[in-house]
């Protein structure tokens, strides 16, 4: 199973390593901290995010899954992510999805008319009168190569109709595994 799974560890690896390395310019003009949870919400996933998420699900605790389970059968598609604990912490730090390592960076994106536009937290960089182009992190390169991760995940698990399009993580801890 791990090695289906290789092309989005790599993947995630080399986003992680980005998103450190703008870190380590901005941090100090950055609110992040543990304990925020602000910008996780119950996102969708693709099936190779989703099938990977619920799978490190299986090794929490069994007090951790049933709080978990319980946030997610009340959830809605707008709402905070079933994932966050108590003190506002996620439960899978560790195997959070590739989009959560981007939260409260300064993303730039296509704004589907053709604008290339740029968002972040706006408790961030409030001491700065501007950002530069290096410290941003492109999503849109990000998000073709995850799509295209996924489409060879899926091929290779399910051929040519994997059973879902994409999947809410509160319906990710919620997937009955064969
Ligand atoms: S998986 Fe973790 S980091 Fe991602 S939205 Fe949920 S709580 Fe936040």
């Amino acid at each position: 199973m791990d090695a289906l799974f290789e092309n989005y560890e790599t993947l995630l690896a080399r986003v992680s390593a980005r998103c450190e390395e703008i870190e380590s310019v901005l941090s100090g003009h950055m609110a992040c901290r543990k304990g925020c949870g602000g910008c996780c919400l119950n996102i969708s996933l693709f099936p190779v995010e989703a099938l990977r998420l619920r799978l490190a699900f299986d090794t929490l605790e069994e007090d951790r899954t049933a709080f978990a389970l319980a946030q997610a059968a009340t959830s809605s598609d707008e709402g905070p992510c079933p994932l966050l604990d108590e003190t506002g912490a996620c439960l899978l730090y560790a195997h959070r999805p590739l989009i959560c390592r981007t939260h409260g960076l300064p993303i730039l994106f296509d704004d589907g008319q053709g604008n290339r536009r740029v968002d972040f937290c706006p408790e961030n960089f409030q001491a700065l009168e501007s950002l530069s182009g290096e410290v941003m992190l492109d999503l849109d390169p990000m998000n073709q190569m995850l799509a295209a991760v996924n489409a060879m995940f899926c091929k290779a698990l399910f051929g040519d109709t994997p059973p879902f399009e994409r999947l809410s993580i509160a319906e990710t801890l919620s997937l009955e595994l064969e």
